[in-house]
């Protein structure tokens, strides 16, 4: 069926997730007259903007991690405070409604947004077309083709399932099932040691749950620095969760009926084959982009070799006045990421020469300590031969964590050897993901690690772990018996 109407816009994004929303906000706020096309819908056939971010990503998960948090605090560390809390219960399905109801307050807020700033919000899925044409089918199959000046392809990505272990019901979800179960599974595996899978079994574990990882590489998260990566997981199996690297799963079988299925999964390790059976299962292995059906051959604009839309460091695609960003292009999977690449394009398309530093991108797993991190670790930089200067700080010697009970962790801060330019800093610790946010501001306006040490931090606060560790490069942090420094060097 089709039924043409054509209209012009001067942009028009696909994809209402961070980076499309963000996208089209700021197009329209540069003046221009801006379309937005998202193809999900509520059971009602309404919009539901925010992408997977809002929706079953970012938020759901970190409002699942506070509750679980709170829920764990409350039963296992408030004593030392001196609180008794004897009875601590946790109700499921309360948490979850009020995780939905934060998503909705926020999906309805992207909304308002559009309202406010006369943003197009067209329902459908788009096609990208040749001569700059976008096709949007309806929920109604009815198509419609609109006319752009510019395209902006925001549409996201999914999570990737692999054979071994088909999506079953409630039984063996992805990481949007796993916002979802109904009751804490009392065997719950966790494919993939992830950052998903990671934030999403500790959200289990919290609440009771016995939580196995299995991870098929022998390295836990290679992309962080080793000193915090080796914490890392010292932390969390301590916290309970049975990470098992070298793991590598191969086959599922679901028995039993109804609210009495198991999984049995089949795994590999050094040992050689095994099997263990799960109440539930949930496959964190990775996202991909979500690229099929969304080009016409004749577009112009190219996919890379795994599926990605091919752009350069302008979020530019092969065809000139279609730009792609967020998770549907090269770099890490993250919305921080995919809504300065909106920015970024949106303003070059009014004509301003905005650019990113992708160097300056920070990570965060959000689990209790946090970890975080920016910029190069140390064994990035042992590798290219660059000299560097290590500082650590414990938050161990910080009065502020002492005095909230939080002692957990580590800063540490990575400078050149030469210049001093702070080269990196990783964290494991209470509000990581804040205080390395410092560092990248830092890093932004050029900082070296003297400058930290030169800045006045309040006491006392757990920002007084980064002056310290700032300190600590050049060996003289005061806190820390530090003497002699300690310098690392390639
Ligand atoms: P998406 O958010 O995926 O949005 C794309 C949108 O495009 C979707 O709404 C989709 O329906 C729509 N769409 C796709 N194809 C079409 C089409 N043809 N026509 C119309 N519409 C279309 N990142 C962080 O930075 N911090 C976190 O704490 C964090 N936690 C996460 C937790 C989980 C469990 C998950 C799954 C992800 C998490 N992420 C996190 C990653 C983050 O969600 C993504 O990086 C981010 O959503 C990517 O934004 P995007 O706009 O590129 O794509
Ligand atoms: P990420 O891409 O960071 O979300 O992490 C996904 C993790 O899943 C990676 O560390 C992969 O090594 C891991 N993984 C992928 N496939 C399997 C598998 N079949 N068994 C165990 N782990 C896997």
């Amino acid at each position: 069926m089709s039924d043409q109407v054509n209209q012009d816009f001067e942009v028009i994004v696909i994809g209402a997730g961070p980076g499309g929303y963000v996208a089209a906000i700021r197009c329209a706020q540069l003046g221009m007259k801006t379309a937005c096309v998202e193809k999900w819908v509520d059971e009602k056939g309404a919009v539901k903007l925010g992408g997977t971010c809002l929706n079953v990503g970012c938020i759901p998960s970190k409002a699942l991690l506070d509750s679980s948090h709170k829920y764990k605090e409350a039963r296992d560390d408030f004593d030392v405070h001196g609180i008794s809390a004897s009875s601590v219960s946790m109700d499921v399905s309360k948490m979850l409604a009020r995780k939905n109801k934060i998503v909705n307050q926020l999906t309805g807020g992207i909304g308002g947004l559009f309202k406010a700033n006369s943003v197009d919000s067209i329902v459908g899925t788009a096609k990208v077309l040749a001569n700059k044409q976008v096709e949007v089918t309806g929920n109604d199959g009815i198509k419609t083709i609109y006319q752009a000046d510019k395209i902006i392809i925001a549409a996201g990505s999914v999570p990737i399932d692999i054979p071994p272990t088909p999506l079953l019901d409630d039984v063996i979800v992805d990481s949007t099932g796993a916002l979802e179960f109904e009751a804490v599974p009392k065997k719950l595996g966790v494919i993939g040691a992830g950052v998903i899978g990671l934030e999403l079994g500790s959200v289990w574990a919290r609440l009771g749950a016995e939580v196995v990882v299995l991870e098929a590489l022998d390295d836990f998260l290679p992309a962080v620095d080793e000193t915090i990566a080796k914490e890392t997981k010292k932390v969390f199996r301590k916290q309970g969760l049975d990470i098992r690297l070298g793991t590598r799963v191969t086959g599922s079988t679901v028995t039993g009926k109804g609210k009495k299925r198991k999984v049995s999964v089949e795994y590999t390790d050094a040992e050689g084959t095994k099997t263990e059976e799960f109440d539930n299962l949930i496959v964190c292995v990775g996202r991909r982009p979500l690229s099929e059906q969304l080009l016409a051959p004749d577009c112009g604009v190219n996919l890379d070799e795994r599926g990605f839309v091919f752009v350069n460091d302008q979020c530019q695609t092969d065809a000139r006045d279609i730009y792609a960003v967020g998770d549907i292009v090269r770099g890490p999977m993250l919305a921080h990421k995919g809504m300065e690449e909106a920015v970024m394009v949106a303003e070059r398309i009014a004509g301003k020469k905005t650019q990113i530093n992708y160097e300056n991108i920070p990570s965060v797993i959000y689990t209790h300590p946090e970890i975080a991190w920016v910029g190069k670790t140390e064994q990035e930089l042992k590798a290219s031969g660059q000299k560097y200067n290590v500082g650590v700080f414990p938050f161990a010697a910080s009065g502020r964590a002492l005095a909230s009970n939080d002692t957990t962790g580590m800063v540490k801060m990575i400078a050149d050897a030469e210049t001093d330019r702070i080269l990196g800093c990783h964290v494991i610790g209470p509000s990581a993901a804040d205080l390395v946010q410092q560092v990248v501001i830092a890093i932004e306006f050029g900082s070296s690690a003297e400058d930290l040490a030169l800045t006045v931090f309040s006491h006392p606060t757990l920002s007084e772990a980064v002056h310290e560790a700032a300190l600590a490069v050049a060996g003289h942090a005061i806190h820390i018996p530090n003497k002699p420094p300690r310098k690392a060097r390639s």
